[in-house]
């Protein structure tokens, strides 16, 4: 059963609507089956992670979690190279990519396990005959919805958070791609994590991610996908005011001035830009050059974009397919528009010629000409497609980074050790980079947007902070 059904209470079961194909979108070919979840499994996967926090898991010290979290990162470090295939398979990534992320999907719990003991409340000096204590407590039973583009690492990042703060989860991973979640939740079972304390329930937003984001028995919940998702989502959880975090999209900017080191910014810039075919919340994918820099950072720029290489994740190419046709679809539809409005291709990489015609490739693209209101400069556009616009000065750069409705990840290129300083206060986003790019950065930094990207963080410290509420106990001596 195990990648077919629901994982509630410790044990795969088979969901009352069937199951969903999960398809390869380097082939089109289905890969396996997954269960198409609903109200009913969500019923049972709430009750059992309420019966984990009125059980055993609830009582358990602070350091046991712990344990089995870092357990459980020791197991997918030994199964790496295995759920690394199946991350690269499911999502199309180049399976180096795939690497890295269960590489990072490890250290989230190797990190998540050395905290789970480290959190703390505080002391207040409050008035003479008083002591107060802020005590940090779990929600109890968190309600996670995840998106398609790092599976696992979405993963690592909310159920290492809020099983280590102590709360009990139930998941819905997205269903275009969620079989390394599946494989994942088996291994924290192996790990030692008591029945209830995870249960994923794979299935259609609509039907099992409804479901959860309406279930009164949820008493917190992390979003993280599209905007419109996270809207609906919202709205819903705030009939019963249920505490969320929001990991939404973004419209990355990398601010790169003439005294950058051009050939680091140029080389960053693609990376941010190719990882995931694009398909990153973090994808930096508006480059804002200063003008005198222009015609260097382009001709650097078109240089390795028409060298990019499109093809099966297996072959670890440049770049994958996107997953799947409708996403194809949306981005050339969206790049037809922008053609309309003045669109210039600077460059375009090649798909690889025995790609199979069935997988959804988009060649990388370098752009410009794109007017900065234009739906090509300030929506996602979740393909490989960097977009060139040019400034004159600090200001100009600032209005255009902070210029669309998005704020998650800045990237900031210079030499002048005052503009490094100065200018990440001005902009408006939830981390900013300097000379580097991390695309969402490592699992100890805090992540997480400011405007349409969101509210809340997760990854770090503070990520497993959010996991918790706190309680202030006031006690007269
Ligand atoms: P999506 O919003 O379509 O889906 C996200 C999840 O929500 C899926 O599990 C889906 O099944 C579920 N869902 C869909 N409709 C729902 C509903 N009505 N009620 C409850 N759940 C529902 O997003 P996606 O296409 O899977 O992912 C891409 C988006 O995610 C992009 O916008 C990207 O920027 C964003 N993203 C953000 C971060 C971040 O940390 N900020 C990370 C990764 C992806």
């Amino acid at each position: 059963m195990s990648g077919q059904g629901c994982f509630i209470n410790g044990k795969w079961v088979a969901a009352e609507s069937g199951t969903l194909e999960a398809l390869d979108p380097a082939t089109g070919a289905v890969i396996t089956e997954i269960a198409r979840g609903g109200p009913k499994e969500v019923e049972a996967a709430v009750s059992a992670a309420r019966e984990a926090m009125s059980g055993d898991w609830a009582q358990w010290p602070a350091v046991e979690r712990g344990r089995v979290l870092s357990r459980l990162g020791a197991l997918i470090a030994d199964q790496h190279e295995a759920i690394a295939k199946i991350e690269c398979r499911d999502t199309g990534k180049p399976l180096s990519q795939a690497r890295n992320d269960i590489t990072a999907t490890a250290r989230y719990f190797e990190y998540y396990g050395g905290a789970a003991d480290k959190l703390h409340g505080e002391v207040i000096p409050y008035q003479d005959g008083t002591t107060v204590m802020v005590q940090r407590e779990p929600y109890g039973v968190c309600g996670v919805i995840t998106p398609w583009n790092y599976p696992a690492q979405v993963f690592g990042r909310t159920v290492g958070g809020a099983l280590s703060a102590g709360n009990s989860v139930v998941l819905k991973p997205a269903e275009e791609a969620c079989l390394s979640v599946l494989t994942l939740a088996e291994l924290a079972a192996d790990a030692g994590l008591p029945a209830g304390a995870l249960n994923v329930v794979p299935g259609l937003g609509v039907e099992a991610g409804a479901a959860l984001a309406s279930h009164p028995g949820i008493d917190h919940l992390s979003f993280t996908g599209s905007p419109a998702t996270g809207t609906a989502v919202a709205r819903s959880a705030s009939e019963r005011h249920v505490p969320l975090t929001m990991e939404l999209g973004g419209k990355s900017a990398q601010i790169v001035f003439a005294d950058a080191d051009l050939d680091r910014a140029a080389e960053t810039a693609v990376r941010a830009i190719v990882q995931n075919a694009g398909q990153t919340c973090s994808a930096g994918s508006r480059l804002l050059v200063e003008r005198a820099a222009s015609d260097a950072m382009v001709s650097r720029l078109a240089e390795r974009f028409s060298a990019l290489i499109c093809g099966p994740g297996l072959e670890d190419l440049d770049c994958g397919p996107l997953i799947n046709g409708a996403q194809k679809a949306r981005l050339e539809s969206m790049l037809e528009r922008g053609r309309a409005a003045g669109m210039q291709i600077l460059a375009v990489g090649r798909v690889a010629e025995d790609a199979p015609a069935a997988g959804h490739f988009v060649p990388p693209m370098l752009i410009s000409g794109i007017p900065a209101d234009h739906e090509v400069a300030q929506e996602e556009l979740f393909g490989p497609v960097l977009t060139v616009f040019e400034f004159d000065d600090a200001d100009e750069a600032v209005a255009l980074a902070n210029g669309t409705e998005f704020g998650l990840v800045t990237g900031l290129w210079t030499r002048d050790a005052s503009r490094a300083l100065a200018l990440p206060r001005r902009l408006q986003s939830g981390q900013v980079f300097v000379n580097n790019y991390g695309a969402g950065g490592g699992v100890e930094l805090p992540f997480g947007g400011v405007k349409r990207s969101g509210y809340g963080r997760e990854k770090g410290f503070e990520g497993m902070k959010s996991f918790t509420t706190m309680k202030t106990v006031v006690l007269r001596h």
